[in-house]
């Protein structure tokens, strides 16, 4: 008997660590990232029936001292708390124009805390309920991978033509970098004027760290071949790529993805079809090509809360996209038939990290004069990825 699919007689051997090794909560931690960090101080149980209360006591208490964010993707306990509810890059912006909030308190992920720092005033302080609501997503690009990329294109000899496009899903390191080599930030409404202007200012774009976004934009919005695509794998020498594939390639796609919508399949979209005849399907731009391919509609988050605002009473939707909005939307329509995309749970885990009780202990933390969980970044990222966030709000 051997284990781990190895051959009879051939020693069963652990894969190499790579850079972003799952980092197991409370047994190590990256205090750069989000990465296997566990929260400091007690939390209140899930199971004490006063939460709500606790959380509408400590919220009433600090008044507009605080400013709760709350991003599509969370908890309906949490939204409930949300004094606005959005996409990251709305969010970010809200806080911004809040500037007599003291604490913005950001019930979403790492990146996003990241984000509202970067836009928010230096006398604001941005904090994240859970240290540990990170995003595979963001993981999977480092500074350190995207800087060994950029030394593959030069070595290349391409780098000068070669124009990166950071999705909004990224660390602040990735956007500073973006930020640093001329770029701009997008977001999965914006993806294609970003990518239009990319291609104005050079032939090539490196896209950050979605290949989903970058590949959907690119075919279905831009016109490009999949076959001007290439995806370049941080794991491998290269990035698994030769310098003519490099070379040739119109779209250097990083080879990242949502841990969600990547769930989505052709199947599910066959499947949906028969069991809900009539059904609209409408899916995130981050989902597979193929499963983009395969529906009705494509859109951002805002886009599909608009379109179905917009839909017909006893219209048919099935959607591919989080979960907890899925549930919330269709709630909010029950003149409208809305299902979920994939039979199995598909939420977001590090989104769902934040819960009642460390809402209830940040603010009862405020309350108390501790300022816990507090996300910033340092002047020199915050300046390159400043830059790069200016140059998507100047896209044409
Ligand atoms: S839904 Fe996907 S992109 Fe959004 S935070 Fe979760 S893993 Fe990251």
């Amino acid at each position: 008997m051997t284990t781990n699919g190895a051959r009879p007689g051939t020693l069963a051997q652990e894969p190499a660590p790579t850079p972003l090794a799952l980092l197991l909560l409370g047994r190590e931690a990256d205090t750069a990232s989000e990465r296997g960090v566990d929260c400091p101080g007690d939390l209140p149980a899930a199971s004490d029936p006063d939460l709500v209360a606790r959380a509408r006591a400590a919220k009433a208490a600090l008044g507009d001292r605080v400013f709760i964010l709350g991003h599509h993707y969370q908890r309906d306990e949490v939204i409930e708390f949300a004094d606005v509810t959005g996409d990251s890059f709305k969010l970010a912006r809200d806080a911004a124009n809040k500037p007599e909030a003291e604490y913005i308190v950001f019930c979403g992920v790492h990146f996003m805390a990241e984000s509202a720092d970067i836009l928010t005033s230096a006398a604001q302080q941005v904090i994240l309920p859970d240290l540990a609501a990170g995003c595979s997503m963001a993981d999977m690009a480092t500074a350190e991978q995207v800087a060994e990329c950029w030394d593959v294109l030069t070595d290349a000899g391409i780098a000068d033509t070669v124009v990166p496009v950071a999705y909004m899903n990224s660390s602040a390191d990735i956007k500073a970098f973006t930020g640093r080599h001329g770029g701009t930030i997008c977001t999965s409404s914006n993806a294609q004027r970003a990518l239009e202007w990319a291609f104005e200012q050079g032939t090539k774009v490196l896209f950050l760290p979605d290949q989903h976004l970058g590949r959907n934009t690119a075919v279905r919005d831009l016109g490009l071949s999949p076959d001007d695509c290439v995806v370049y794998n941080p794991h491998k020498p290269g990035g698994g790529l030769t310098p003519e594939q490099l070379r040739a390639a119109k779209m250097i796609l990083w080879r990242g993805h949502c841990s969600v919508h990547g769930r989505f399949s052709l199947d599910s979209v066959n499947e949906v079809r028969e069991r809900v005849p009539g059904v609209t399907v409408l899916v995130h731009p981050e989902c597979k090509h193929e499963v983009v391919e395969a529906a009705d509609l494509v859109g951002s988050t805002e886009y599909i809360i608009r379109a179905l605002d917009a839909a017909e009473p006893g219209s048919k939707w099935a959607i591919g996209t989080e979960l907890n909005l899925v549930r919330r939307l269709a709630k909010a329509h029950p003149d409208k038939e809305i299902v979920f995309l994939d039979r199995t749970v598909c939420f977001c885990s590090t989104m769902n990290r934040i819960d009642l009780p460390h809402l209830v202990w940040t603010l009862e933390s405020l309350v108390e004069g501790r300022v816990p969980n507090v996300i910033t970044v340092d002047p020199e990222t915050e300046k390159h990825a400043k830059a790069a966030l200016d140059q998507m709000l100047a896209l044409p």
